[in-house]
């Protein structure tokens, strides 16, 4: 029988019956303890069946088996203390912005404890007398007032209804504490859980049996059991590090699952018959024509390994990383060569059209000595272009096709496309790649990235991808320099900019795009634009790129910057992507507090590009602690891959890829800032798992497994 998912039940949908106690399926209704009401609460927070319940890790764990009297309590130490509201003082003293609450405890023993808040206003109308609680926190004793009092303890009404279980289960031990859900809160989790635990019988275990023995890992049964209730003497620092044996086994399984799912999508994709490219020396020789300069040691590598993909007869899945300005574009070129020299047809998708012509231009002039055909398709095109484009696709008089999501649409079809290679692959999801595939048999596939996403993010997001990597820059680049200025230092930010000018160079003014909306940006530039071409730079020729303006003037702007017609770009975030001007040498972002690291990363790589001493200037208004740790993180460093990691941490996963299309799985336990260690571990054991598998049966009952859960399990679209 294959394993049944204790994570991914769906409701009233699996096999497993539990001796008719509780199905690890049954809706949180028929939970005992829950109760339509609850239910309610419970189903908002997304906790439908029994297995959600189970797999809803406390985030924190309390040690409350220190329950102490109060009179033998000593200075210093944590403890619980179990006592009844005598009276809640009304603040002894009142500084401005420092209300202090007091609030007089006692317990049975006659001690007497003092709770100390400030802030609290709210606590003071909770803490009634006559009220039982359970306080938890460091015992001070104050030598004056010789009172023993606890500086913000934890507390825990004590109400001891039948409904949420006796005192023991709250004190005594090292307790749980849950986020709550609404109306239920930590208390009636403790509850659920204890109740619903104790009708478990023993669950099948999916985690294949020989990784448990070798990484030492409990069964499942009881790693739920201790992820909710600790033995006694369990590590309370480990626990709350989320490095208990239960909490490492259910997040490594987590992960692993995830893996193995992405092992074996990639291992499919290998099966299907892709193209041998003939790698023959005239190919070679067209590449070293084209080639209009030496390339890095690092862009050898990567065309080696792309062009052993390509050879093979397995379709090439491969991701092509590469910081800002690391020459990803010739290396796609080298590809697009081997495969028109081959006979088929090359193509390049681009997320904005701003893009997808500077790629159109680069390609044409890249590809003049060979005598290729490069064929642009945008949505902004008239149809009679588009139709010119479309038949020359489709005919293979053009062995090139660059443009945008036109180029992936239906009705767009290739004469015999073998290779499609996608720019800035985070800016699309797994179906677009997926439709451009389509429009070849089984063509050889090269994403390509600048945002150099951290390792955890890119094993969980593209582990179905082999990875190239170009860590390093062609030579003669200077590290560009940055500057963080204030609003009140404009002027000089201004007169700076004005003398790169006079001496030949070209500046950027960019500005952010607030609350996702480029609408007010949009605003923001328009009016910059307006004071700084009439008032700051009355001599200068300043532009205005935004993505309002009609494709045929963003052409005509981006023309006049590029021949430096026009020495001054003021731009919304549209130029974040690729736009390559060697000339331009300072770039100024205006309220760099409202970008994310990342992107102030592109938007620095627009600069730096010629032989020149280049500059970038944040300009911020008002910054937090925060705020300030970001924009310190970019004057320090110009490491794509550090600042990505920073980003991660200030910021959180799903900030750093833009939450909408990031395709990132959702994890229950596992966290992959904190888990990193983990996800590396279980893509190792997935992967051996994947290619020798202790048995065909256990292999085969995985990928059921896989099969049948991995969807509702992380959210992810399983294509193919
Ligand atoms: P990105 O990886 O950001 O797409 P590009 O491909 O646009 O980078 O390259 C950035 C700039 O560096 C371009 O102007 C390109 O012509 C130049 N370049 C790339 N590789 C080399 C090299 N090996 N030597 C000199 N210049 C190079
Ligand atoms: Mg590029």
């Amino acid at each position: 029988m294959a394993p049944c998912s204790y994570l991914t039940a769906a409701p009233r949908r699996t096999q497993c019956t539990l001796a008719g106690l509780v199905d690890l399926s049954t809706p949180v209704t028929y939970v005992k303890g829950v109760g339509p009401q609850r239910a309610k609460h419970l189903e908002a927070k997304g906790l439908l069946t029994a297995a959600d319940l189970l797999t809803y890790a406390p985030f924190r764990y309390e040690d409350r088996s220190n329950v102490k009297p109060v009179e033998q309590l000593a200075p210093g130490e944590m403890a619980t203390v179990l006592a009844t509201v005598r009276a809640a003082h009304l603040p002894r003293f009142r500084r401005r912005n420092l209300r202090m609450l007091e609030v007089v405890f006692t317990d049975p023993g006659g001690g007497r404890l003092i709770g100390k808040w400030f802030h609290a206003g709210h606590l003071e109308k909770v803490l009634e007398p006559g009220l039982r609680v359970a306080l938890y926190g460091k015992v001070d004793f104050d030598p004056y007032a010789r009172e023993m009092s606890m500086l913000h303890p934890e507390i825990e009404v004590l109400r001891g209804g039948e409904d949420e279980g006796d005192d023991a289960l709250h004190t005594g031990r090292i307790v749980p504490v849950y986020e709550a859900a609404g109306k239920v809160n930590t208390r009636a989790f403790r509850m659920i859980l204890k109740t619903l635990l104790d009708r478990l019988p023993e669950l099948a275990d999916a985690l294949p049996a020989h990784l448990r023995r070798r990484l030492k890992l409990p069964d499942l049964t009881t790693a739920l059991r201790e992820l909710h209730f600790p033995s006694p003497g369990a590590d309370l620092r480990a626990l709350n590090a989320f490095r208990s044996t239960a909490q490492i086994r259910l997040i490594f399984e987590e992960f692993f699952w995830l893996e193995t799912g992405m092992a074996l999508r990639r291992g499919q994709a290998r099966l299907e018959p892709g193209i041998a490219f003939n790698l023959t020396d005239r190919a070679r020789q067209q590449v070293l024509r084209m080639l209009p300069f030496k390339p890095t040691p690092a862009q050898k590598r990567v065309v080696k390994e792309i062009a052993a993909d390509m050879a093979s007869p397995q379709p090439m899945n491969r991701m092509l990383q590469g910081d800002v300005g690391s020459g990803k574009t010739i290396v796609a070129a080298q590809a697009m060569v081997i495969a028109v020299e081959d006979g088929y047809q090359a193509a390049l998708l681009a997320p904005t059209e701003i893009l997808a012509a500077q790629h159109y231009a680069n390609l044409r002039r890249i590809f003049e000595p060979l005598a290729y055909r490069v064929m642009p398709l945008y949505g902004s095109m008239t149809k009679k272009e588009k139709e010119f484009a479309r038949r020359a696709l489709s005919t293979g008089h053009a062995q090139i096709g660059v443009g945008t999501h036109a180029l992936i649409e239906e009705g767009v079809e290739f004469f015999r496309l073998g290779l499609a290679i996608i720019d800035e692959q985070h800016r699309f999801g797994v179906l677009q790649r997926r439709a451009l595939q389509q429009k070849g048999v089984s063509p050889d596939v090269l994403v390509m990235t600048a945002t150099p996403i951290p390792r955890t993010l890119a094993l969980t997001l593209y582990g179905d991808l082999d990875l190239s990597v170009i860590d390093e820059l062609p030579p003669g680049r200077k590290p560009i320099r940055t500057f963080h200025r204030t609003k009140a230092e404009l002027e000089l930010v201004y007169s700076f900019v004005k003398r790169e000018v006079d001496a030949g160079r070209q500046a950027y003014i960019v500005y952010p795009n607030i609350d996702e909306s480029e609408a007010l940006a949009v605003k923001a530039a328009r009016k910059a634009h307006e004071e700084l071409s009439r008032d700051v730079f009355p001599t200068l020729n300043v532009g205005l790129l935004h993505g309002k303006l009609k494709p045929a003037e963003k052409d005509a702007v981006m023309a006049g910057f590029l021949h430096n017609e026009v020495q001054i770009l003021v731009a919304t975030t549209v130029i974040e992507v690729g736009v390559d001007v060697p000339n331009a040498t300072v770039m100024v972002i205006e309220n760099a507090e409202r970008f994310g690291l990342a992107q102030i990363h592109q938007l620095r790589g627009r600069v730096g590009r010629g032989g020149d001493q280049s500059y970038c200037i944040l300009v911020t208004e008002r910054l937090n602690d925060n705020g300030r740790e970001r924009i310190r993180t970019l004057v320090d460093s110009t490491d794509g891959f550090h600042i990505a990691n920073m980003d991660l941490k200030l910021r959180g996963p799903g900030e750093f890829l833009g939450t909408k299309q990031s395709g990132l799985p959702q994890f229950r336990i596992g966290n992959l800032l904190r888990d990193s260690d983990l996800l590396d571990l279980a893509r190792r054991e997935a992967l051996s798992f994947v290619e020798h598998p202790p048995s065909a049966a256990e292999l085969e009952d995985a990928t059921r497994y896989i099969r049948e859960h991995w969807q509702r399990r992380y959210g992810l679209a399983l294509v193919g």
